[in-house]
């Protein structure tokens, strides 16, 4: 995990992380000590209920370089976490967005009137608070985009697995893009053709880790530092370089989260 290749030349911002995540607690200390001297300039980690919004906002306070972002994710909307407990949660000083909410109608999709519910009003928080929302959807792209296009939040759609025409969508609302470890993927088909069309200013990178590592270390524990194989895939589908694109995301996320 230590190894000599990944050491950046090029500052790092990874806009999606859960680094509360279990996988991480025997070597989290030492993982991110050794990430953020290694290039890893900002991480935003996210929480998905109270308890693990918590985890995101005290590792927010362990290390300057770590934000957090305080939310109910669509498959924990019966964790008995409130709105009003995120509320309390985003007012933290080192909270940069509402996330990660959402849709996902991959695992459970009897409840998507709860779902859409708990997004909306989680939605109408962040912008209460001028904060952004990174977007989970999984499966469930016809009702984020209505949804989007009704509030018109400021934000980041992570992980984008849409089309070439929603993406088209999401750009005209203004919003982010985030593309993670499975645009390595061979299997990612429709992606390349998002990632072409993304405006520089629009693009963000990201990890989900410990999920979604790039290839050459596709199902292991992924962190990070590794977001330098999805800039270089990134960078060869745009015909620029991976500097180029590792200089522009860590400046578009500072942009999104305010970070100066
Ligand atoms: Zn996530």
């Amino acid at each position: 995990m230590y190894s000599e290749d990944l050491i950046n030349s090029y500052p790092i911002f990874d806009t999606h992380a859960h680094y509360d995540d279990n996988r991480f607690d025997d070597i989290r200390d030492d993982l991110l000590t050794v990430i953020h001297q290694n290039g890893v300039c900002g991480i935003v980690t996210c929480g998905c209920d109270e308890v693990s919004s918590k985890k995101a906002l005290k590792m927010a306070e362990d290390y300057s370089f770590i934000y957090a972002a305080v939310g109910i994710h669509p498959g924990n909307i019966d964790s008995g976490t409130t709105i009003e407990q995120i509320l309390e949660l985003a007012t933290h000083k080192k909270c940069v967005a509402i996330g990660e909410i959402g849709l996902d109608y991959y695992w459970v999709d009897d409840n998507k009137p709860q779902q859409i519910d708990v997004f909306e009003k989680q939605i109408e928080l962040a912008k209460k608070l001028d904060l952004p929302i990174i977007v989970h959807d999984r499966d469930a792209h016809g009702d984020t985009l209505e949804i989007l296009k009704k509030h018109k939040p400021k934000g980041v759609v992570h992980c984008f697995s849409g089309s070439v025409e929603m993406a088209q969508e999401v750009i005209k609302l203004g919003m982010y893009i985030g593309v993670g470890g499975v645009v390595t993927f061979n299997n990612a088909k429709k992606l390349p053709d998002v990632v072409r069309i993304i405006p520089d200013e629009l693009l963000l990178v990201e990890t989900d880790c410990p999920y979604l590592a790039p290839v050459p270390y596709r199902g292991q524990v992924c962190h990070s530092g590794l977001i330098k194989y999805t800039a270089q895939k990134i960078a060869e589908i745009r015909g620029t370089t991976t500097e180029q694109i590792l200089n522009l995301t860590a400046k578009n996320a500072k942009n999104l989260f305010q970070i100066k």
